[in-house]
């Protein structure tokens, strides 16, 4: 693993941003309707929204017609609570893979994810970066390099593609943050690349934030290679599976084995608040995660920003 920590310095921080609480928010699924998840998010409380636009494993399956994406975005407009939206891209998509056929898949659905982004008017498409399957990190890295030059300038999108870190199982590319900060570069360090961070990935991949300071130093790393200013999205989730597992398995929040003073100072730090955080685990009354999920990630919020008070 190449997540060590870099500098135990805690990273200076600007006072607005110390004032500005983390908008905390749910993956919904669109089930009947993919307008009716604004509604259901505001029912829970929730800031922001995170959704797909079109089926999340198939190649195949048409995405949302036009008028709903359209009448999505209005929603989320009017919406008095929900202020950001995000989108999910295809979890099929692989712009590494070694098989041609795949690849281009892989671009076109990119594409297709990235018109519908637009559509609703997200902040950003959160995209795994992919897999090498085999073929080798330098050869995956220019072929994910390759894909997202294509699919960012190809006319039917303009949303911004932000890259998550993984949980690393496999021949899975971004598990360190040098690793997503290495893809950046690659792409030259384009402006329409930012980054999500996921705190089951994170764990899963043996970043250790169990404390303030160890958060701190995950933070200074972050800073350090990837840069903080690219850090545009959060997703906050327990996880299923131990510690460096390298297995991508969520679980609710508290729930888990990250256990809540890790948690607390994940999303307590100073350095995240003003950033959607999206809660992506199946909810604590079941289904969906609700207001249930919202307000104990609130709890957990509040108590870890008195971690960095001093
Ligand atoms: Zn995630
Ligand atoms: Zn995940």
């Amino acid at each position: 693993m190449t997540l060590l920590p870099t500098s135990p310095e805690r990273v200076p921080t600007s006072a607005a941003q110390h004032r500005q609480p983390v908008l905390l928010g749910l993956h919904l699924r669109a089930g009947a309707g993919l307008s009716t998840v604004v509604g259901r998010a505001e029912a829970a409380g929730a800031r922001c929204l995170q959704v797909f636009t079109q089926s999340p494993r198939s190649w195949g399956r048409a995405p949302q017609p036009p008028e709903r994406l359209l009448e999505l975005r209005g929603r989320v407009e009017a919406s008095p609570t929900v202020s950001v939206l995000l989108c999910h891209a295809t979890y099929l998509i692989n712009l590494a893979a070694p098989d041609h056929a795949v690849r281009t898949n892989s671009r076109r659905c990119l594409v297709a994810n990235l018109a519908g982004a637009t559509a609703v008017g997200a902040a950003g498409l959160v995209l795994h970066p992919g897999s090498h399957r085999g073929a080798g990190w330098e050869t995956g890295g220019h072929r994910i390099v390759d894909g997202l030059r294509w699919s960012l300038d190809a006319p039917r999108g303009s949303c911004d593609i932000l890259l998550e870190n993984t949980a690393g199982g496999g021949d899975t590319m971004g598990r360190s943050f040098s690793e997503l900060a290495r893809l950046i570069e690659w792409a030259g360090f384009d402006e329409r690349l930012g980054v999500c961070l996921d705190s089951q990935h994170l764990f899963a991949a043996g970043a250790d934030f169990a404390s303030a300071a160890a958060m701190d130093a995950v933070i200074a790393e972050f800073d350090a290679t990837v840069g903080l200013r690219r850090l545009r999205a959060i997703h906050f989730n327990d996880s299923h599976v131990p510690f460096g597992s390298q297995r991508d398995r969520h679980a609710s929040l508290g729930l888990g084995m990250i256990g809540a003073e890790a948690l607390r100072c994940f999303v307590g730090h100073p350095r995240l608040q003003g950033l959607p955080v999206v809660i992506e685990t199946p909810g604590r009354q079941g289904g969906d995660p609700g207001r249930a999920d919202v307000d104990y990630a609130r709890s957990l919020r509040g108590a870890g920003r008195r971690r960095y008070a001093a």
